[in-house]
């Protein structure tokens, strides 16, 4: 038997990249002579194996033949007899299906190497719509590379078009869509996984809300904005959805199956923007300040109303950060209401919430009548 280091290794290392997490891939193996040789099995559904010492992935060479729709509708075959060429070509891009032998050997029989230098991203053969997912994957590697200059080849985007049309992407399951959605929204270059996104299509599937051109600029120039900033997961999401109105934005970020945290700033942020608009900034009204504050419950969740003002600053773009300042400054006052001082005065129960509540409205009245700046 001969093991392959295989996929994003191989391509990482081609690219004078950082080698983070290794494949390999096992050709004339079967189960038994891996266990025999202290792997252990950790693939239910093809036969995959944890180095005993290392463990790193080794993967029996298989080949994958589609029977119906969505991810359980494989039939995956795996034998001793399967070559690595037949291995490779079940994968997904050009660029991913390259290997080498533990004596430093290249197999490339897709071209990849060429298409590396090429900065291309193309399907290794016409199985790739076999699997949806697989247009979310070649979207998230356009966003990971667009730094390098990658580009999805126009036959490849024909064919993920193609495969759009079919509504292929109808079938994938959320919780798979929200995995490759949130590492896009970590890759090199988010905006570019929601442009490639579009271009095919798919995002007219996935999120339709962004399909206006006001919508899906004003998301882009957000999430840009957020990701410059190294924004956290649920800010990059709030930053995508935040110019949809509050209803869209919170059946959206639902059926998503965004995280709960993820779900939460989104809503708040869409409900925010449309008020902070409507504040008058000469005057602003201490009361109008308060309930906002209170709807973000700014006091249990501090750190969340911090990502709240980050994600809003973004989507009101530079020009106006001066709209963000009445409840900047209206938060600095209120928290500084102590409830322990007001209980030592004797305040307690209904009387004890009523006080403090009027002792932040007083402060905030306070803050934004008389502006430190
Ligand atoms: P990363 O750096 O994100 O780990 P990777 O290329 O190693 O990138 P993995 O998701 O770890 O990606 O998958 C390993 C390899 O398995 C890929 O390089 C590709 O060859 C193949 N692969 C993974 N998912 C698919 C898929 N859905 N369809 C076809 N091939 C796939
Ligand atoms: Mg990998």
């Amino acid at each position: 038997m001969q093991a392959y280091l295989v996929g994003g290794a191989v391509r990482d290392e081609l690219l004078g990249l950082e080698v983070k997490d290794r494949d390999w891939v096992v050709v004339g193996a079967t189960p038994k002579q891996m266990l025999a040789q202290g792997f252990t099995q950790v693939g239910s559904d093809f036969p995959v194996f944890l180095h005993p010492k290392t463990r790193e992935e080794y993967a029996l060479a298989r080949t994958e033949r589609k029977q119906g729709h969505g991810y359980h509708g494989f039939s995956v075959y795996s034998a001793p007899d399967v070559t690595l060429e037949e291995d490779l070509l079940r994968r997904d891009l050009t660029i991913n299906a390259m290997a080498r032998s533990e004596q430093g050997e290249l197999t490339d029989p897709f071209g990849g190497r060429a298409d590396l230098e090429a900065r291309e991203l193309r399907h290794v053969s016409e199985a790739f719509k076999e699997d949806p997912l697989r247009i979310i994957r070649t979207a998230r590697f356009a966003a990971r590379f667009q730094p390098l200059g990658f580009t999805v080849c126009a036959e490849t985007m024909a064919l993920m078009r193609t495969m759009v049309a079919a509504g292929e992407v109808e079938h994938l399951v959320p919780e798979r869509v929200w995995q490759e959605i949130q590492r896009a929204l970590h890759e090199q270059s988010p905006v570019t996984f929601f442009q490639v996104m579009r271009d095919c299509g798919a995002l007219a599937v996935l999120i339709p809300e962004l399909s206006s051109e006001d919508n899906f600029s004003a998301a882009l120039e957000t999430l840009q904005c957020v990701h410059s900033a190294e924004g956290s997961t649920a800010e990059r999401f709030a930053a995508l959805l935040c110019a949809l109105d509050e209803r869209d934005c919170t059946s959206r970020a639902k059926a998503l199956k965004a995280p709960n945290d993820c779900q939460q700033l989104a809503r708040l942020a869409a409900a925010f923007l449309p008020e902070i608009g409507k504040l008058d900034l000469a005057q602003p009204d201490a009361g109008h300040l308060l309930e906002l504050l209170e709807n973000a419950d700014l006091w249990r969740r501090p750190e969340r109303f911090s990502s709240l003002l980050s994600v809003l600053g973004c989507a009101l773009g530079a020009g106006s950060q001066k709209r963000l300042e009445p409840l900047e400054s209206a938060a600095d006052s209120a928290q500084g209401v102590d409830p322990k001082t007001l209980m030592e005065k004797g305040f307690s129960g209904k009387e004890l919430g009523e006080a403090i509540r009027s002792e932040r409205l007083a402060r905030i009245a306070q803050a934004v009548s008389s502006p430190t700046s």
